[in-house]
This record gives C-alpha cells, structure tokens and sequence, in this order.
C-alpha cells in the first residue's frame, strides 16, 4: 500500500531536522510513510496546507513563521493550541477536519523531566523572551506547580501580555532584564531569539541558583551563547532545545501515528552527529 505523507512547513527550512528525526521514528516503529521538508513563506502558508491535503497529505508540523497562521488554518484546537495561540501540528481527522495541536510545550517538558531529570515543582523559573515559543511551553510548566514563574522581556508589554493571559492558572510575574539583579532562579530557560545570532540578553551574576539548570530552547552544532553563559554561571546542567525538538517530534508522531517512538537514541544520534559535524 501506499506510504501516508507528512511534511515540514516553514521559512527557511533548509537545515530542519525534522525530517531525519521522523524517518528514524517510522522505522523504530515500522511505520510505512513519507516526511518531507517544503519551503514555505507566510504569504503561500494556506495554499500550500489547502493542496498538501488535497493531494491526500495527513498530517503537516509547521514551524518558524507558521504557527500562528496554523493555528487560525485548524477546524479545531487542542487545549494545548489554545492556550498557546500557536499550532505545531496540523493532522487530518477521519470526519476529514483538519486538527491544531502544539506539541512544543509537552515537548520541552519531557526532555526536562523523563530525560534530564530535573525537579519542576517547588521550583523558581525565569523565561528570558515572550514571544510564540514562551506562549507555547508556559501551560505544561505550569501544571508542575513551580514556587514561581517569571517572564522577563526585551519589551515588558509583550511578557505582560502573556503574564495576564495566563493568569486564571498562576500568578506569572513579568518584567524587563533591569529588574533581574539580585534574584535567583533554579531554571532559567532561554525563549529568545537572540542565542541564533550568538546575542545574549543582558543578565547578571548570580541569576542561576547552586545547582541550577540553564536551558536553551534554540539548538545548533556548537554550544548556544546561553548554555555558554550558563556553563559559565555554575550550572549543574546547560543544555540546548535538541532534547526539546525531538520530543516535540514524538508527541507530533503519536497524534498522527498512534505509536510512541522511544526518544533517548535518536536524540543520542543526532547528538553525535552533530558533534562529529562541528569537528570537520
Ligand atoms: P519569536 O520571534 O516569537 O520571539 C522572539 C523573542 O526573542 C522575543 O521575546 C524577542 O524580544 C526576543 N529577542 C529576539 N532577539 C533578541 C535579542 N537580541 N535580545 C533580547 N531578546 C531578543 O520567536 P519564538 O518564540 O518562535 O522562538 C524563540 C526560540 O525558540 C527560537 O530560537 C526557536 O528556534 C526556539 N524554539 C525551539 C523549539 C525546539 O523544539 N527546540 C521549538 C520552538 C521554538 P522582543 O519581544 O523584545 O522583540
């Protein structure tokens, strides 16, 4: 029979790994379908979703800069979706809707608890950035009842924003990086953009508790400026979104498959490989 297919939306999607991380899914479970990478810039977002699925697509992961434009493409949403306000996951129901879901939130949540072991409740955490990645991990950290949470910003509207949206479920602090010295936080996870283009916001000593964990949601071949900073700052762990990007991967392979792919040995592989990348 014919292999299902699915597809990486986004803009640039060059270097995704998504599609390696899905094939060696498919085959770990011996799962029979086609996932592939499509270059797809905000303006052609909905045509390119109208003819995947016309063309008997089922399911579609939609990255940088789609999630919005996702999550109004869906018929329905998820919780996750919707409190996010972003859509990682597009999959084709049986009635023949089209379902919204974000999987990026339970995503770094597994890599922090099943895989880093780290101890969420009773916790301090501080997220540097409010932009969409904030917005989409701030539901699943929450429900682990940290001590407290604090968004800090660039533009403190933007953390504000966020921190209101949220507030039926938590007291979520916002502010801007001038309000940081003299606090500490156990976890610091970095939701900028800045660790892209190798910037740092600007955050003082002794921001990471002893034995703290810094987390990067970005990842690349070589260390992040923030898990730098974090190595440097004392962290117990500092750690880039490789975990992260994987896990997101295997919720996303669940929805549409039913199958849990087990996640330690693909992030172990492209662990290596990246490793081995960044000496040649
Ligand atoms: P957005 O563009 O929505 O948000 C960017 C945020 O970064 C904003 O808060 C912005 O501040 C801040 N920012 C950008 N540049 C700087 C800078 N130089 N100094 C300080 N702050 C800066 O991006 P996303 O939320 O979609 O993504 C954030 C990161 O998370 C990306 O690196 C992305 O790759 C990563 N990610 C990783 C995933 C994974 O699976 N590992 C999944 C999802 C995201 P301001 O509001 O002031 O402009």
């Amino acid at each position: 029979s014919q292999a299902d297919r699915y597809a990486v939306f986004g803009h640039p999607i060059g270097h995704s790994k998504s599609p390696r991380i899905h094939k060696l899914f498919a085959e770990q479970t011996g799962q029979n379908l086609v996932y592939t990478a499509q270059e797809v810039p905000a303006d052609t977002f909905k045509a390119a979703a109208d003819a995947f699925f016309a063309a008997g697509g089922k399911g579609l992961n939609c990255t940088v800069p789609l999630k919005e434009l996702a999550w109004n493409y869906a018929d329905s949403l998820s919780e996750a979706a919707a409190a996010a306000k972003a859509v990682n996951t597009l999959a084709l129901a049986a009635d023949g809707n089209i379902l919204g879901d974000n999987t990026d939130g339970i995503g770094l949540l597994n890599d922090l608890t099943a895989n880093l072991r780290i101890e969420l409740p009773g916790a301090a955490i501080l997220i540097l950035g409010a932009g969409g990645a904030c917005r989409g991990i701030l539901a699943p950290l929450l429900k682990q009842k940290p001590a407290s949470l604090v968004i800090a910003n660039r533009t403190p509207a933007r953390a504000q924003a966020i921190a209101d949206d949220f507030k039926p479920l938590f007291p979520v602090e916002a502010c801007g990086y001038e309000a940081l010295p003299g606090r500490s936080f156990n976890l610091i996870i970095n939701a900028t953009a800045a660790s892209l283009s190798d910037e740092l916001p600007p955050l003082p000593a002794g921001l990471l508790a002893e034995n703290g964990t810094c987390y990067d949601l970005a990842y690349a071949n070589r260390p992040t400026a923030f898990v730098s900073w974090g190595l440097a700052n004392g962290a117990a762990k500092s750690v880039d979104g490789l975990g992260m990007l994987v896990e997101q991967a295997a919720e996303a392979f669940y929805i549409w498959r039913g199958r849990r792919p087990a996640t330690a040995p693909v992030i172990g592989l492209l662990d290596a490989e990246r490793q081995s990348a960044d000496r040649n």
